[in-house]
């Protein structure tokens, strides 16, 4: 897994809000959102989680994608 910073973080936030990058990535943000206290404070976790299973739903239901996600976060935080 790449390690992304806080300014990729930033410049990646509008595709990571639309579902428009690689599932690779997704998880690269996914994991530095998990780990990043300036993230957390700039970026309501729940809130972005929310709003990438809002505008997924048309490509995933978004129970499951909701459930992909924080399994997906749960791993990271495990794995810290
Ligand atoms: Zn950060």
């Amino acid at each position: 897994m790449k390690q992304v910073d806080c300014e990729e973080v930033k410049r990646s936030v509008h595709e990571f809000l639309h579902s428009e990058m690689q599932q690779e990535q997704q998880d690269d943000i996914t994991a530095h959102l998990a780990n990043c206290d300036s993230c957390e404070e700039h970026y309501d976790i729940e809130i972005v989680f929310n709003q990438v299973i809002q505008r997924s739903c048309d490509e995933a239901p978004a129970e499951e994608l909701a459930k992909r996600v924080m399994q997906r976060l749960r791993e990271v935080q495990d794995h810290d």
